[in-house]
């Protein structure tokens, strides 16, 4: 059995922090209160073999950013939430997303940082996206206080994800939605079970636990029902659609209806 993957996850700010310009509901530290929560939600939900912790439990606590860092002790990966602001803050056109990884690109940690950085924009449907290192200006370290805590108490991978920009009308827009933000998780999620190759926790009626239920899963409990697939007491435990504790029709429909989107 693989190891349990530990992530650390950090809502940038607390309180009602980084109003944005141009929307004036949109504050940067509750959208990315939430974005974290969803986050952990959709890993541990989604996906066997990870444990997902927060750096506060409180949204009110307020935390320096090296306390956050070195809370990533014994973590494998710990990954800071934010949306991001023109010097200014005032309201511009810059909609981009920035996924800052180790300025040496510790343990590789552009590879992750590059699909974050994809999956964060094409979810977002932001054309521009960077993943880039940022090294500090006075030593070989890294700029943000939080990566380098993170990186002097020993976790392997630390990011800061900037979820485009707040000075921006149309991402702030979308990052209030709370049905983006489910989405923007679920692809964040994705992203990350796809680098540790985490799987997939099935559920009902996904007989062949590949993460969807699907046509491929008709089939098998189609050819359970007929008698032509004789499936292992796993494979029919999910197969059982309604609980009754058979195999026959009535699950070969609610499959149907599951892979419809109508039950
Ligand atoms: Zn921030």
């Amino acid at each position: 059995m693989s190891r349990e993957i530990r992530i650390l996850l950090d809502a940038g700010h607390y309180g009602k922090r980084n109003r944005s310009p141009c929307v004036r509901e949109y504050y940067e530290s509750e959208a990315m209160w939430k974005l974290h929560l969803a986050l952990k939600a959709a890993l541990e939900e989604g996906y066997n073999g990870v444990t997902v912790d927060i750096t506060r439990e409180d949204q009110s606590i307020d935390l320096s950013v090296n306390a956050r860092g070195r809370k990533a002790k014994g973590y494998d990966l710990a990954i800071s939430e934010h949306s991001n602001a023109v010097g200014t803050n005032e309201c511009g056109d810059t909609d981009r997303v920035d996924v800052f990884y180790a300025w040496d690109d510790y343990n590789g940690a552009s590879l992750l940082g590059n699909v974050l950085m994809k999956a964060t924009a094409a979810c977002m449907g932001v054309a521009e996206g960077r993943a880039k290192p940022r090294k500090s200006e006075s030593g070989d370290w890294d700029y943000y206080g939080f990566m380098r805590s993170a990186r002097a108490v020993g976790c392997p991978l630390y990011y800061i994800v900037e979820n485009s920009f707040h000075t921006n009308e149309r991402a702030a827009r979308w990052l209030l939605e709370d049905e983006n933000i489910k989405l923007l998780a679920q692809a964040q999620c994705d992203a990350i079970a796809e680098y540790f190759k985490l799987k997939p926790i099935a559920q009902l009626g996904d007989v062949n636990t590949d993460g969807r239920v699907d046509q491929y899963d008709y089939i098998l409990i189609k050819r359970t029902v007929m008698g032509t697939y004789k499936p292992t007491a796993d494979e029919l435990r999910r197969c059982d659609i309604n609980g009754d504790g058979k195999i026959d029709m009535y699950d070969y429909i609610a499959v149907k209806r599951l892979i419809a989107g109508t039950l």
